[in-house]
């Protein structure tokens, strides 16, 4: 297809502004060249903003500094810490866990820190080149330059060469952590060819799936003028419970081998538990998660009574059927105690302000400019709301640590309730021992957080962070998170 069909069947999709909002007069704002078709409904017309550019683009640059300092300071927290109780293991613990074994968490979790801090730091360089360094503006130009037009296509291309720079500048670091980190630590399982294979498929489901979403939400936001963000917002939303309902039959599959659980004592054991707490699901799976990593995890996917619960293949192996039973009592606190759909309400209110608030800041043609993207549009609107969130969303941090703090307790207490809680400590134990997990877990001396390690990252779950809201669009988000 040549540069000038591609042109024409951009220009087939929604005209980016409706013919009586065309904002003829922007053509005399120098500030804004030929901006006549690509502004989005809804920018608003103010040709003056009462802030001069300069100092938003300043503004901008010493929030996303100052959020990315204050993290790495508190990672280095972290390390000194863990580093300083590397060889006392907290009494409580002395007769369940042995030095050497305390030691190599600390170690790993020092590690972790690290790549995380190294990851961080990547990903503030890769938004501030993007944003005021000027790529996306640049990246902008050069698709604008080859199609001759705006649109639809446009948007989406815009999107996706953003998404394939940062994409490619992350795979260094994620090789690292897999064949460097985990791999040093024994934990990795994970083929080269494999992670390859992983990559290939996370990379077509997004095309598939967060392409036409995408071209969706860049429809929505052109044409439904004002109130774009909260369509955008519902579509977003409503992305999401698709995906959580679909996700065990549709996408996991696709990365995982599920099988029925066998006949045996774990089976009985866990049917009585379901019994006993009145817990309907779809079925017991098992997951073959020892193809990657040998961490050991259990979780619940789907909705309603079609739920699956899953265990992976390292949990099963390590733990005797007591324990397994202990740390799924566990999980099934996190569904008794209405976790999981408290969690969902949180995270879908909180986007909805968001949603708001990036709807009401991008009215501005001026905060284009100060961060680099040179012109409104709707592409550029959705890749500064998808860098730039994560940032602002630190502030959330402490309270949704504290909110899932108590809920960790309370599902520990569920599982004391209706399983046998030594069994729970004993599970918990060793689930560190072999995690060698969670920041700090042990010289935290309370059991909850070593207790996160049963439920630590399920199969299809994204990284996050710095970068990680990047592929948004891609996201599978968690069904159970712990
Ligand atoms: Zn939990």
């Amino acid at each position: 297809m040549s540069h000038k069909e591609l042109a024409a069947l951009a220009l087939t999709g929604p005209s980016v502004l409706p013919a009586n909002r065309r904002p003829a007069d922007l053509s005399d704002n120098h500030a804004h060249p030929p901006a006549t078709l690509r502004q989005p409904a809804f920018i608003s017309l103010r040709k003056h903003s009462p802030v001069d550019t300069p100092a938003i683009t300043q503004l901008f640059i010493l929030l996303i500094t100052s959020v990315t300092l204050i993290r790495l300071w508190l990672a280095r927290r972290q390390i000194a810490h863990v580093a300083a109780h590397r060889d006392r293991v907290p009494p409580a613990f002395a007769t369940a866990v042995g030095d050497e074994a305390h030691a190599r968490a600390a170690d790993y979790t020092v590690a972790k820190t690290r790549h995380a801090m190294h990851e961080l730091l990547l990903g503030t360089g890769l938004l501030l080149a993007l944003t005021v360094g000027g790529g996306i503006g640049w990246l902008d130009a050069q698709i604008a330059a080859q199609l001759g037009g705006d649109g639809l296509l446009h948007g989406l291309l815009l999107i996706g060469a953003v998404m394939l720079v940062a994409g490619v500048a992350e795979l260094p670091l994620s090789w690292q952590r897999v064949f460097g980190l985990e791999a040093t630590f024994g934990f990795n399982r994970m083929s080269k060819g494999l992670f390859l294979r992983d990559l290939a498929t996370k990379t077509a489901m997004t095309l598939l799936i967060g392409g036409p979403l995408m071209a969706l939400v860049l429809w929505i936001m052109a044409s439904t003028g004002d109130a774009w963000w909260a369509w955008a917002w519902a579509v977003w939303a409503g992305f999401n419970v698709a995906v959580m309902a679909l996700y065990p039959t549709l996408i996991a599959p696709l990365f995982n081998k599920f099988t029925r659980m066998p006949e045996g004592e774990l089976k009985q054991r866990i049917e009585a538990l379901l019994a006993r707490c009145g817990f309907e699901s779809g079925g017991l799976y098992v997951m073959d998660n020892s193809r990657r990593s040998s961490h050991g995890n259990a979780y619940f996917s789907g909705f309603g009574a079609a739920k699956r619960i899953v265990l992976f293949d390292t949990l099963i192996s390590r733990l005797s059927p007591t324990e397994v039973e202990a740390v799924l009592a566990h999980e099934l606190g996190h569904y008794k105690r209405q976790h999981v759909s408290r969690r969902l309400l949180l995270i879908f209110s909180v986007s909805f302000v968001v949603f708001a608030l990036m709807g009401w800041l991008l009215q501005s043609p001026v905060l284009f400019e100060a961060l680099g993207l040179g012109r409104p549009t709707t592409a550029g609107s959705v890749l500064l709301i998808v860098l730039t969130v994560p940032y602002l969303l630190f502030a959330l941090r402490p309270v949704l640590a504290s909110y899932s703090r108590r809920h960790e307790f309370e599902a520990d207490a569920y599982a004391a309730e209706h399983a046998d809680a030594s069994a729970l400590v004993s599970a918990l134990v060793r689930l560190y021992k072999d995690n060698a997990p969670r920041p700090g877990a042990l010289s935290g001396v309370r059991l909850a957080p070593a207790g996160s390690a049963a439920h630590r990252p399920a199969a299809g779950r994204r990284r996050t962070g710095p970068g990680g809201g990047l592929r948004a669009a891609g996201r599978v988000p968690q069904a159970a998170r712990p």
